[in-house]
């Protein structure tokens, strides 16, 4: 699978009307990607071996998008196979006291990966740039005035590619999702949520409050993934109508990063080698 046509790296203007939500890359059904999809499962796990071995390079993996668009199951399905002890799972919820007592990319920095491991930030700092946007949340926040000028969004822009600019030269490397759902199809799940009862707890009222600043929200992303798009850290918008093609997409991604990234377990030296024989010999002539 060829996903270059999914990947945003900022050398042109962007438009999401460009991108199809329910392209299926000319594949019919989760049928022809099953194979595909445990195969890419079985070489992320290793690539992640390799990368928690070698040990030098973080992985920060963000997936950003609208309501019921597949973030929860996309991140199940792709890190299914990967060894629970190198990745963490972070959700960015509402911002608690603390957190809205420090600069916005404080609680994400906390939970930055070490080398060697992948964080999965479940929403993020995009957050600050997204809903805050939309219901000009910083108006009401307790900075200075002069941290709170018309041009805040397009600050925190510049703020977050510094951000991960700083990352990526000291070895932390960026990945961004978008889900890119259509409206009729977030409909179509909400609807669902409601019908299935297993499904209700998926639901809430607030849902439906956002859903009436779609466009605002569409705009949002628009500009933060232009303006934050760059070929080191680039945006990856996923057609997220149909959830098969979705992960089949996301898992093509992630294993062509990993692959790039080249991750190697480190090399055992003369000295090392003697010392692993003279430990076999210990443990099978105990004294
Ligand atoms: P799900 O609904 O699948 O459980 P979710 O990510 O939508 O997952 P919710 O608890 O429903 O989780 O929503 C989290 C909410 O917190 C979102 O509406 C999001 O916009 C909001 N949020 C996240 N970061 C911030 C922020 N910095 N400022 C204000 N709101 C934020
Ligand atoms: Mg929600």
């Amino acid at each position: 699978m060829n996903v270059k046509k999914y990947t945003v790296t900022g050398e042109n203007l962007f438009g999401l009307e460009e991108f199809d939500t329910g392209d299926t890359g000319g594949l019919n059904s989760s049928d022809d990607v099953k194979k595909m999809m445990k195969d890419n499962i079985v070489e992320i796990a290793k690539l992640q071996d390799r990368l928690y071995a070698e040990g030098k390079t973080g992985l920060l993996i963000i997936f950003q998008a609208m309501d019921a668009a597949g973030k929860d199951s996309a991140i199940k399905h792709v890190m299914s196979g990967v060894n629970p002890q190198g990745v963490e799972v972070v959700s960015f919820k509402q911002p608690s006291t603390e957190e809205l007592s420090h600069d916005y990319l404080w609680r994400a920095a906390k939970a930055l990966p070490p080398r060697g491991k992948i964080a999965i930030f479940n929403r993020s700092y995009y957050e600050d740039v997204l809903v805050v946007k939309v219901h000009k949340l910083y108006e009401n926040m307790n900075l200075p005035d002069r941290c709170k000028g018309k041009n805040i969004i397009e600050k925190r822009y510049a703020q977050i590619r510094n951000f991960e600019d700083y990352l990526w030269e000291n070895g932390i490397v960026t990945v961004k999702f978008f889900l890119h759902l259509s409206r009729e199809t977030q409909l179509k799940r909400f609807l669902e949520r409601i019908d299935n009862k297993d499904k209700n707890w998926k639901f809430s009222d607030a849902d439906v409050r956002e859903r009436k600043y779609w466009d605002d929200y569409q705009e949002a992303y628009r500009s933060a993934i232009e303006a934050t798009a760059s070929k080191n850290n680039p945006w990856y918008v996923i057609p997220a109508d149909k959830k098969w093609y979705t992960r089949a997409v996301i898992s093509n991604v992630l294993l062509s990063v990993m692959k790039k990234l080249n991750p190697r377990y480190p090399i055992v030296t003369k000295e090392q080698e003697e010392a692993l024989a003279e430990s076999k010999k210990k443990l099978e002539n105990p004294e």
